[in-house]
Formats: structure tokens, sequence, C-alpha cells
């Protein structure tokens, strides 16, 4: 039934053609432990494409130059390079304008940087800064430093068994006192997909508050338009996108930025510097300390021309049939404890053997070449709620295969015997 699904998915549009998709990602090729990689860790990171790692040596082979400041020819096409790829993502997730997309080092910079502009600009004691208790500790920790310096604070909307947040409860917590509601887009551990609309639309109903999503795990999947969700912020980072890492984004609208003070300051943010003071850039550029992470920004825009050339149709109707398939081989292993039973959610699957740690199978799984990620993965407080010290997390990507799952399930019941 499942490959069934897969295979019409993949009649329905010959750009999908899973062997051929897989031989764009030279790592998949590979051996680990004399077996073949079994990558399940893209929640982590993803692996990138021939195009993407193209880029990168043709920017140092031949483009290698700084931008924004020079005048001869390698820094004048760079910069355009660079420039355009800004305009890449601007289109991507459909900002109004491509001064809304200010290059980062990943999402955790990008909520650091607004935790840190918002927070001078708009947040004193007492007010009230709204997240949940299913976010990644980068979308927890700068807002719980932001409240304890501003003697700000922080509430939570909490989570049910089945790791859905509990909505009911965003209009309790929402007052005339919230000055910025941030939540993520889908779960790293769970996969949740969160009904971002709705909370937006409950949010704005009734309060002020600016509003943050976290994309960092749903642009793999998905293809956000900021300008439809009307959401304030939305960030993440180009390495869990194809892309590389160390660079990421930071969407925010214009009229946030035009009020907001710098962020880091130094080269790249001015207008001009006397002396005595600094008069700083518009737009995103005063946000741009630095010199930037060039070839990042161009492989970023390279992935998102790779994935926007598959499309999302498909990749999601294959990632929902590698999801169901892994689901139910799983759920048919006795002793297995899946976590996060929502509807609405997407190509993660985090689950415990009982009575075993997760570490220890996910050191036995890399003996036969799978790699899984076991642990908290960032997220303490929701392993909190299920009181366990982590989980095992299996996350897919468009080019993992059925196939890949048969030999993560087998691998999975042996270490299970072994471990027994
Ligand atoms: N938010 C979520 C939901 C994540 O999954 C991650 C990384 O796993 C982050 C934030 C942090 O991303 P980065 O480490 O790329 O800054």
């Amino acid at each position: 039934m499942v490959a069934e699904t897969l295979e019409g998915a993949m009649k329905q549009n010959t750009m999908f053609d899973i062997h051929k998709i897989r031989k764009d990602f030279p790592i998949l090729s590979r051996t680990v432990n004399g077996k073949p990689l079994v990558y399940l860790d893209n929640g982590a990171t993803a692996q990138k494409p021939q195009s993407v790692i193209d880029v990168l040596t043709h920017y140092y082979t031949h483009q290698n130059s700084n931008i924004h400041r020079g005048v001869h020819t390698l820094s004048r096409e760079i910069t355009i390079a660079y420039e355009e790829a800004r305009k890449t993502i601007q289109l991507h997730i459909n900002a109004k304008q491509p001064g809304e997309i200010i290059f980062t080092k990943g999402t955790t910079e990008s909520i650091n940087l607004v935790a840190h502009c918002f927070g001078n600009l708009a947040v004193s004691e007492g007010d009230e800064i709204i997240i949940t208790q299913m976010e990644h500790h980068s979308n927890i920790v700068p807002w719980q430093q932001l409240c304890k310096e501003k003697k700000a604070i922080l509430k939570y909307i909490p989570i049910n068994e089945a790791g859905e947040l509990v909505l009911d409860e965003l209009p309790k917590l929402l007052s005339s006192k919230t000055k910025l509601v941030a939540f993520t887009h889908i779960s790293n551990t769970l996969g949740t997909i969160n009904p971002v609309k709705e909370m937006i639309a409950t949010i704005r109903s009734l309060s002020k508050a600016a509003i943050l999503i976290d994309g960092a795990q749903a642009v793999p999947h998905l293809k956000p338009n900021v300008q439809d969700l009307a959401c304030d912020f939305y960030v993440f980072s180009g390495h869990k996108l194809f892309g590389p890492t160390g660079v990421g984004v930071l969407y925010a609208k214009e009229e946030w930025l035009a009020k907001f003070g710098p962020y880091q300051t130094g080269g790249g943010t001015i207008k001009t510097v006397t002396l005595e003071k600094t008069e700083f850039a518009d737009g995103p550029l005063k946000f741009e300390a630095g010199t930037p992470h060039i070839e990042g920004g161009i492989g970023l825009a390279a992935a998102i021309d790779y994935v926007n050339a598959i499309g999302f149709d498909v990749i999601q109707k294959h990632e929902e049939a590698l999801m169901t398939y892994a689901a139910e081989k799983l759920s048919a292993i006795d002793n297995i404890r899946i976590y996060g039973s929502s509807k609405h959610k997407t190509s993660v699957i985090a689950f415990n053997v009982i009575g075993i740690h997760p570490f220890d199978v996910g050191t036995l799984l890399d003996k036969y070449g799978i790699a899984v990620r076991s642990g908290h993965h960032c997220t303490q407080p929701l392993c909190q709620f299920y009181n366990i010290p982590g989980t095992i997390r299996a996350s897919f990507a468009f080019y993992n295969t059925m196939e890949e799952i048969d030999l993560f399930i087998e691998a999975l019941k042996k270490s299970i015997k072994l471990l027994s």
C-alpha cells in the first residue's frame, strides 16, 4: 500500500527519480563500518547535493574575494552573486523585498539577534514573552536570558501526551503585557507540525504581540510563505536545507528592521564613522557585521534551487510514505515506545526501546551503518515532560528510501537482541 503510494507519487512527477536523486548526493554512496551508510539524522543536518558542493568549489577556485567594498572585477562579481542569493531566499519564502532577508550564522544566531534587538526596543520590566514546551534550546535560552535581564516574565504553552501544543491555553496566556510569542513550525524531536496560521490568528486577535516562527525543521519539508503567515520573524539554518553550515536566515518585516538598533557592530554595518560617532547603514547590512559567510549564502541559494527543481509537493508525498512505512515497521517491534502521535507530523520518529538507554541503541546501530541521533535533541524540557533522558530519533529526507528503512529496522532488531 505504502509502496504503491510512493510509486504513484513518483509517477506523477518524472523529476522524482529516487535513484537519480541519490546520485546527486555523493556522501550517500559511502560505507560506514563496512556497511552502506543509512543516513537518518537529517533533523541534525542534511546532506548536500553536488550542485551545492560545486558552488563552494567554484567560489574558492574562481571567485574568492570580499563583497560590498571592492571595485575590482572579482569583488563586483561576487557581490552580485551574494545579493542574488538574498533575492533567491526572498522569493523562496515570499518576503516582500530582499531587504527583509538577513544572513546570519543559523537559526540560533537569528533568534539571538531578535532577542537582542527586539528586547532592547520593546521589552521592559513586567512584560511577558510566550514560547512553548516543545522548543529547541535555541528558542528557549535567548528568551530566558532576555527575561532575566529585563525582569520580564517567560510563559510556556504546554504540550499534551500526543506531543501537540495545548492551544486552549494560548488565549489564557496572552495579555496586553505580551510582547512576543515565539514557537517552532515543526518540532525537531517529535515531528509535530504546529498549526502556525491558526496560532497567529489567535495571537493577533487577542494581543499586539510580535510573532517569531522557528522554521529550522520546517524548511527541508515545506516552503514557508511569510506574507501569507503574516509573522514578524521567520528563522532557519542553511545546513538543514541541504545548504552549507555556518549560514542561516532571519526574515524580519521591514518595519522592525527600521526600528531595531544594531546587533553586533563593526565593518559592514555603517554608513559613516567619525572618531566621535557612527551612523549605521539601512536595511540588512546594519545587522551583518564583518565579512559574512559569502560562499554559504550562494551555496544556500543553490540548495534552494535544487529542492525547488524537485518540488515540495513530491518531496512531501515521498516523505509521508517513508514515515508511514517506518512507523508501521517500528510499531511491530516489541517494547518500542514512539513519542509524538499528532496527525500533523512529518519526517521524524522519536522512540525508545523500553529498558535500554537510547545511547546504547544508537551506538549499536552505527555498527550497522545506520546514523540516527540519540539524546535529548536540545529539547530537555520536552524530555522532562515525558520523564525520559532522551530518545532515539530517526529523521528522514527526500533522498531516503524504503530499502533504507528495512535496513534500519533489521539493524534495530539485531541491536535489541544484543542489548537485551
Ligand atoms: N530550532 C530547531 C527547531 C532546531 O531543530 C535546531 C537545530 O537542530 C535549531 C533551532 C538550532 O539550529 P542551528 O544549530 O542550526 O542554529
